[in-house]
């Protein structure tokens, strides 16, 4: 009643009364009192019900009056609210009937005679009643809470202090097997599963005994001995003075959840373990995951981040990293992939391995990361390795075997084909192996066929194949052969190498050998066709006598008994003096003068006349008598400049050419400089013309001998441009001054519209690279009107002459330069 002595708040009182001055007599007794009142006077039951829609602190009712009786107000007012105070007023009211409305749920009756006793009712029973309102809502509170716990789903059960269950919910029951009734009474020591020791209970009872929260996971055991992972919260619960009374126990099954968990880390442990590489890694590709094998492998701690390296980044560059886009499709494609691949692992080093990918969906089939697995195959691949050499090389010599001869062939031919060049197939037989053999024992005989290997190998390039083709016969298959009369190097190396003995059991042994060729594409463009034909050469060498060589073609034997004859007169040449220079104009296109002349070499053989450069120029460069001859030259057409010179005309250049051999000895620029010097040459006066292969062969040490030649002011021109494998682009690097474009596509200019392009193109682009160009081999007007037309600098053909001897030279160019004058 405390909240109602203030007096700010008026105490709202109904009063149910029918004679309107009892009502205000009872008003102002109670005012008179010092209450501060709210009121109402009502007297039908109409108005009661409609009253009690507002609230009210109290009602009072006179007990008989016409409209209503106080009984029936009373029945209302209990319906619309049990707990509102309810004090009958009344004259008339006899004990028997105060007894009755008491017990039909009036608090109190008051004699109208005797209001003293009003107040001190009221406010009684305005304390009663907040007593009772709380306390209805407390139960209310109560109720809720019970049906939530009998409701929930955890496992619910309180204990009295010493632990002796007193309520168990029905999650409870369902969780461990045990009915309420079974269970009241014991403490939870039924559960016990076993698991745990005594110190654990001691410390859990430690801690709620104490008054604090225990959480935790046990495993604990159902009436029918199942064992289950509950999840557990202990809450003890203390009255007013802190004393524990109860403890509560929620518990969770979650024997699935540790299940699963302990399967996950078993999973994990295993992949941590293999030794193979597994990785997870997004759609993006990029890493999430690595295992402790594909970190050791890729050399990453094992604390360091993987998550910004993509999968790609784990193959080396090139073809694995295509063959891993090509898979990634594959496995969004169909879910799976798997092959062989590269490993970029620590160090740089390789790793064959194979690999297996797999995508990983969603319920909703979208991809949700993808897996791999690698596997190292080093061993494997090594094995194999070892096992495609051993069924491709001969075992007593390490040289091929026939069958990988067959490969190497087929790859020469198709090399050949696209290059335009020669292959030869040599087939060679040892003449006395057979009687070695048979004499000197078959450890003799093996020793003696690997010291023929390894002088077979000697003679040739490490692209070539030496190969043993069986018993005493080896097979060779030499490629880039420009010339067919290349093929004779070989045979003079091969016949060099054997003119020393082989040394077996300290006895000297000499080797004869017979040598049958074919040569692609003149005797055949299929393998089996070239090694037959080899075949039937080297019998017809065997059947001419021992170290014989023959050519399946009977023209190339004949061409090459004439080309050896020829060498040992070129010996000579020098020395008698038969070697000429023919000098051919070239003309500058804008004046229509000479303004330079190529010397090319003749030589006059006293047998077969005069014979061109063509036919013996590879000659001297196989033998190495280019150095003199060329030095010959240089001089020669020095000289010839001078005469020139020294008679008033000295506004042309002379050029000369420079064959590999030249430009690769170290002492061209010594030559050069010394005859420069020795003819008082100007230096820019001279032009030295090296074929573009040339350069391409060695480009370093080439510019490097260029930029030499540069310094001392002389001249250079890339000869025959357009039939090696340059390009202008690449001729930037080094310092030249003039272009010559070869007369294969000046010849054809008419007939074909692709040379007339590359011409236009080679001189519009050599001009942007500051270089003069000059066509050679110009036969006809029709040839010099294009060059006119595109700007081409200068010309030289037999349009305008031939290579003439220096005297008709000199009277030509006397000619030209009249003219002008
Ligand atoms: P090259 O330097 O490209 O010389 C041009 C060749 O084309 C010369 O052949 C020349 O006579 C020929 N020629 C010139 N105008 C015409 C024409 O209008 N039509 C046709 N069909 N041909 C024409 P030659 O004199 O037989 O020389 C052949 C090659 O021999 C030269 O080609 C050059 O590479 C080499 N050579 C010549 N003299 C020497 C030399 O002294 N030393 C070196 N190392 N090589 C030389
Ligand atoms: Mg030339
Ligand atoms: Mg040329």
């Amino acid at each position: 009643m405390s909240n109602r002595q203030n007096h700010a708040t008026p105490l709202r009182v109904l009063l149910i009364e029918d004679v309107e001055d009892d009502a205000q007599l009872l008003v102002d007794h109670l005012e008179s009192e010092g209450l501060a009142l709210d009121w109402r006077r009502i007297d039908t039951e109409r108005d009661v019900i409609a009253g009690l829609q507002e609230s009210w602190d109290i009602v009072v009712s006179d007990f008989s009056m016409p409209n209503l009786s106080g009984t029936r107000a009373l029945e209302i007012v209990r319906q619309h609210d049990p707990d509102i105070p309810f004090i009958f007023v009344s004259a008339t009211i006899g004990e028997e009937i105060a007894v009755k409305a008491m017990k039909s749920g009036a608090q109190d009756y008051i004699m109208k005679d005797n209001l003293a006793r009003l107040l001190p009712a009221i406010e009684r029973e305005l304390r009663d009643a907040h007593v009772r309102r709380e306390r209805r809502h407390a139960e209310q509170i109560l109720r809720k809470l019970s049906l939530a716990v009998r409701q929930t789903t955890d496992s619910v059960f309180i204990t009295d202090a010493s632990g002796c269950i007193e309520y168990v919910n029905p999650a409870f029951e369902e969780l461990t097997g045990y009915t309420a009734d079974e269970i009241k009474g014991r403490t939870s020591a039924v559960f016990s599963s076993g698991r745990h020791d005594a110190v654990f209970f001691q410390q859990l009872w430690r801690t709620i005994t104490r008054g604090d929260l225990f959480k935790g996971t046990l495993i604990n055991r159902r009436k029918n001995g199942e064992l289950f992972f509950e999840e557990k919260v202990i809450t003890p619960l203390k009255d007013a003075d802190g004393r524990i009374t109860h403890f509560v126990s929620t518990g969770r099954d979650v024997t699935a959840r540790v299940r699963a968990e302990e399967a996950n880390t078993r999973l994990v442990s295993i992949l941590e373990a293999t030794p193979d590489l597994v990785a997870i890694f997004g759609q993006e590709g990029l890493l999430r995951y690595l295992n402790q094998a594909g970190r050791r492998l890729l050399g990453i701690n094992a604390g360091e981040e993987v998550s910004a390296r993509y999968m790609h980044d784990l193959v080396v560059e090139g073809s694995a990293r295509q063959r891993m886009s090509q898979a990634l499709s594959a496995v969004r494609e169909h879910g799976v992939w798997h092959g062989e691949t590269v490993l970029r692992i620590a160090e740089e080093k390789e790793l064959p391995v194979s690999q297996v990918v797999l995508a990983h969906r969603n319920t909703d089939g979208a991809i949700e990361y993808l897996s791999t697995i690698m596997r190292d195959i080093s061993e494997r691949k090594h094995y194999e390795a070892q096992l495609q050499y051993q069924s491709t090389h001969d075992r007593l010599t390490d040289l091929p075997n026939r069958f990988y001869l067959m490969d190497r062939l087929t790859s020469a031919l198709e090399y050949a084909k696209r290059h335009g060049e020669y292959v030869a197939v040599l087939f060679l037989d040892l003449n006395n192996f057979k009687r070695i053999n048979d004499n000197l024992g078959h450890s003799a005989g093996d020793s003696l066929l690997r010291q023929v290997a390894q002088r077979l190998k000697s003679c040739f390039r490490s692209n070539d194949t030496v190969a043993r083709h069986g018993g005493d016969e080896f097979t060779v298959v030499a490629s880039a052969i420009k010339n067919s009369e290349d093929v004779l190097v070989l045979l003079q190396k091969l016949h060099a190498v054997f003119e020393r003995p082989v040394v077996i059991n300290a006895q000297n042994i000499y080797i004869t050998l017979s040598i049958g060729i074919a040569l692609y594409p003149h005797d055949g463009d299929q393998i089996e066709e070239l090694l037959h034909h080899a075949d039937i050469a080297m019998y017809r060498a065997k059947s001419s006598g021992p170290n014989q060589y023959r050519f399946y073609a009977s023209d190339m034997n004949a061409r090459s008994h004439e080309l050896l004859a020829l060498e040992s007169d070129l010996r000579l040449a020098l020395e008698h003096e038969q070697f000429l220079l023919y000098y051919q104009p070239q003309l500058d296109l804008r004046s229509d003068r000479i303004i330079g002349i190529e010397g090319l070499i003749r030589w006059q053989h006293p047998v077969r006349g005069l014979i061109s450069p063509a036919d013996f120029v590879p000659l001297l460069e196989n033998s190495g008598m280019i150095i003199p001859v060329g030095e010959w030259v240089l001089r020669q057409a020095c000289s010839a400049h001078r005469t020139l010179r020294e008679a008033g005309f000295d506004n042309f250049r002379v050029s000369i050419n420079v064959s590999a051999a030249q430009f690769n000895d170290d002492y061209l620029f010594e030559r050069v400089n010394r005859i420069l010097q020795d003819e008082q040459m100007p230096q820019q006066m001279l032009e030295l013309e090296i074929t573009e292969n040339i350069l391409m062969k060695d480009p370093v040490s080439a510019a490097e001998v260029l930029r030499a030649i540069n310094a001392l002011g002389v001249r250079v021109a890339i000869d025959d441009f357009g039939t090696g494998y340059s390009s202008l682009a690449y001729l930037k690097r080094f310092p030249l001054d003039v272009l010559k474009i070869d007369q294969t596509f000046v010849s054809d200019l008419a007939n074909d519209p692709s040379d007339a392009a590359i011409v236009e193109a080679s001189i519009s682009l050599a001009h942007k690279l500051d270089l003069e160009v000059i066509a050679e081999g110009v036969e006809t007007a029709k040839q010099l009107r294009f060059m006119r037309t595109h700007n081409c600098d200068m010309a030289q053909g037999y349009y305008f002459s031939q290579p003439l001897p220096w005297p008709e030279l000199v009277n030509l160019y006397k000619e030209n330069n009249m003219d002008r004058n």
